[in-house]
């Protein structure tokens, strides 16, 4: 047996002795999946099981060295634990901001003493963070921003707004773009890190059209921010921004089963029902359904050998804005289709039955993924410059 073998036998054991029952159930609700934070509770004992046995593992972040909370696993590794908890369909211990966001900005760009101490906050689910790069006027133009951190010697005085900051109300810390020179639009931004329970730190809940409120408006008046509370140089947080995004549409490209994860045809069975050879009984929707299964299959692969060129540094800097465009795209399409199997019902809004309307709360929700992390336009953008080396318009 050859070690990586050894490693998927070890690995599935583990999987079957620690992951209940109820955690290998479709998430349905944004807290099917502990989020962790100051005040996160476990919506029931199976969850915190999962969670704390992760956390003893470094299965939270599994790919990250062992001393920053992670399990030290090799790419290759990394691969096969994803593999078997898809296997079993296990849901992730722990979604976080932290762990799609920060943490790969921290491995990159952090001091030794800001990875122990943030990273390992981050995979043990103790801190909840929040981003904060988006300004009323500044969201595809990001660089444009104007909140503004005053140099007080040892500290800035941070004033200025954030704008749809996913749960800002929930979050204990934020990451945020500051800008620290006037004269200098590329590099006049700071990459700070504060805490959002500093005085002067603010925010007001934006309702989504799904019905739920998961960003608010940020205001930041006279918060103070200690000097080293930043991450990368004084003046070059564009550098960190622009690393993160990366990572963040990457993430934002696997939201929703685009990625493969999940089989549309078995999804609307039972709102189609079967015909006598047991295939769905629409044709028409078959096919497109088929159609979609297949795109996503190939979005996963084509998934897979992204995140392979990155982890090896291979990739083409602009393959983020690629996969987000193709995923984003993709998922919107598979909610559209789910839709229209279900017709009139699948718009119930309310009952128990449907889970407080899930499909047509989830449908909306789809509408944000190519909004959020920079719009479609702007990924077609970057595409045909980067890519294709087509022209400036
Ligand atoms: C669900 C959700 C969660 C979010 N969470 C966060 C968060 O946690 N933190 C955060 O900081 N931000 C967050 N955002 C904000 C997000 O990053 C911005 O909405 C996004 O960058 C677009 O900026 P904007 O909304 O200002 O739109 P604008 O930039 O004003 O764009 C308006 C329209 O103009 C188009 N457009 C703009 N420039 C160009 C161009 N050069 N070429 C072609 N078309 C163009 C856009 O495609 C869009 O259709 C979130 C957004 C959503 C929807």
């Amino acid at each position: 047996m050859s070690d990586l073998e050894a490693f998927r036998a070890d690995t599935r054991a583990w999987l079957e002795e620690n992951c209940p029952p109820e955690m290998r159930e479709p998430v349905r609700d944004e807290d099917d999946v502990y989020w962790g934070g100051r005040n996160a509770s476990f919506k029931n004992d199976a969850q915190k099981a999962w969670f704390e046995a992760c956390v003893a593992k470094g299965y939270t972040v599994a790919e990250w060295p062992k001393e920053y909370g992670g399990a030290g696993l090799s790419p290759a590794e990394g691969k096969i634990l994803k593999q078997e908890m898809g296997r079993i369909k296990a849901r992730p211990p722990l979604s976080s901001f932290g762990i799609w966001m920060l943490g790969p900005a921290l491995l990159d760009f952090g001091t030794e003493e800001q990875k122990l101490k943030y990273l390992n906050e981050i995979a043990r689910g103790e801190i909840r963070w929040c981003q904060g790069y988006s300004e009323p006027g500044s969201g595809s133009d990001l660089v444009s921003l104007q909140t503004f951190g005053e140099d007080k010697g040892d500290h800035w005085v941070v004033n200025g707004s954030k704008i749809w900051t996913s749960y800002a109300d929930k979050a204990d810390w934020i990451f945020c773009l500051v800008r620290t020179d006037k004269s200098d639009k590329y590099r006049g931004i700071t990459f700070m890190l504060f805490d959002m329970a500093s005085e002067g730190v603010s925010t007001k809940p934006i309702l989504l059209i799904s019905g739920s409120s998961p960003f608010c408006e940020t205001f930041f008046d006279d918060v103070k921010v200690p000097k080293d509370q930043f991450i990368g140089e004084i003046n070059r947080g564009w550098d960190v921004a622009k690393y993160l995004l990366g990572h963040e549409r990457e993430m934002i490209s696997n939201m929703g089963g685009g990625d493969g994860s999940g089989s549309l045809g078995k999804a609307v069975k039972p709102m189609l029902g079967e015909d006598a050879m047991g295939r769905l009984d629409e044709p028409m929707l078959r096919a497109q359904l088929a159609e979609l299964d297949v795109e996503a299959l190939a979005f996963k692969a084509m998934a897979e050998r992204f995140m392979d060129e990155l982890k090896a540094r291979k990739n083409h800097p602009a393959t983020p804005n690629m996969m987000k465009y193709v995923g984003t795209e993709l998922n919107k399409r598979r909610h559209e289709l789910v839709m229209a199997a279900g017709g009139s019902e699948a718009l119930e809004w309310e009952s128990e039955a449907t889970g407080g309307g899930a499909k047509p709360r989830g449908w909306l929700r789809t509408k944000a993924n190519s909004i959020e992390g920079g719009t479609s336009e702007v990924m077609l953008n970057v595409i045909s410059k980067r890519i294709l080396e087509l022209p400036d318009a």
